[in-house]
């Protein structure tokens, strides 16, 4: 009788355990999405991965933001004399790094005047790239892009700064490429050659991504997927006490592979609150066309976006450096590198195994 209650007992226990780990290994997530989470399946060095990522400071993001952000470059508006400044500020900042230029010895690919809409009498400008070589398939090729450009000035001369829109990714492709630099010269750069794409005009219509996407420096085929960073600095309404979140959009699109890949990595190390809801193919705000990684997507390249949601300085003068959330700026920027540095790393690439569908043209 004793004995069966303990057998009774032990059995009920297992049952709880196994119950309590399958809760773990399986996430829920939004209906569509693959729910199972498999951080098993990461490739890369754990010791690594983590002694790079803390490379990546909120000091270093908040020293850099608030030069790039500043009235110095007068909004950043594409072709005129603020964006010159912002790009050679890019330039220099590569430079120090020992960051190679991306373009064939070049840090800038001119995006030409005739590029953009007949009369709206933008000038020339130009994306910044900038390059590390991939130790066993330089030939593959990751992108992570941000956009350099803002929208200017008003006319009272007031400076929209764009500290957010997107200065926070700019600074956040700074440091990723500061961190991979770091392993480079410890010997465990990574596999597959990343490039650092800072594109222009993308206020004015997604300009600079697109021209690189029909121009590329690197065989698109060869090019293994795009994490696009536009605004990562700041918390939208919908967790304005929510300090560990990130809006994911368009990681499930191309590839199953991506998504798992990026969940598992966050999975892992991080633990951020990913929220899918903007990646619904029937969300109003249509944020899957709205950013540059869209002309990789259109390219039939999977993408991940990375994003806060809007908020009230959204395209106003006052999207300016105080109001950024460094501490989260660090955390999301994190992921975005483990994340970079899991693909550039694991053996194969991930599969594209939905076409792309998308009505937007
Ligand atoms: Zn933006």
């Amino acid at each position: 009788m004793k004995m069966k209650k303990y057998i009774t007992i032990i059995i009920l226990c297992l049952v709880i355990i196994s119950c309590k780990e399958s809760k773990k290994a399986v996430t829920p997530t939004e209906p569509g999405q693959p729910s199972v989470i498999d951080v098993t399946s990461l490739e890369s060095n754990t010791k690594d991965v983590k002694k790079y990522t803390k490379t990546i400071t909120a000091n270093e993001l908040q020293e850099m933001l608030y030069i790039y952000a500043s009235d110095e470059f007068e909004g950043r508006d594409t072709g005129e004399p603020g964006q010159k400044k912002a790009v050679e500020y890019l330039k220099n900042k590569y430079k120090a790094l020992e960051v190679a230029p991306g373009n064939n010895g070049d840090y800038f690919q001119k995006v030409p005047s005739t590029f953009f809409r007949q009369g709206s009498g933008i000038k020339d400008s130009e994306n910044v790239l900038a390059f590390i070589e991939g130790s066993e398939k330089p030939e593959e090729v990751l992108v992570l892009s941000a956009h350099l450009d803002h929208v200017g000035m008003d006319a009272e001369g007031n400076v929209f700064n764009g500290a957010d829109d997107d200065g926070s990714g700019t600074v956040a492709l700074l440091e990723i490429a500061e961190a991979f630099k770091k392993a480079v010269k410890d010997g465990k750069g990574p596999k597959r050659s990343i490039l650092f794409l800072h594109v222009t005009g993308e206020e004015k219509g997604l300009y600079g991504s697109r021209y690189y996407s029909e121009n590329p420096v690197y065989p698109l085929a060869n090019t293994i997927a795009d994490l696009n960073i536009d605004m990562i600095g700041r918390n939208d309404d919908a967790h304005l006490e929510d300090n560990n979140y990130v809006y994911l959009i368009g990681s499930d699109k191309l590839s199953t592979d991506l998504h798992n890949i990026s969940s598992a990595v966050n999975a892992k190390f991080f633990e951020i609150n990913l929220d899918y809801r903007y990646n619904a193919d029937s969300d109003p705000n249509r944020f899957y066309y709205r950013s540059d990684h869209y002309n990789f997507a259109k390219k039939n390249i999977p993408i991940i976006f990375y994003f806060n949601g809007v908020h009230d300085d959204y395209h106003q003068i006052s999207d300016t450096p105080d109001k950024i959330n460094y501490p989260l700026l660090e955390k999301r920027t994190q992921l975005v590198f483990a994340t970079a540095w899991e693909l550039a790393n694991r053996k194969d690439r991930p599969v594209v195994d939905k076409a792309e569908t998308s009505e937007e043209k």
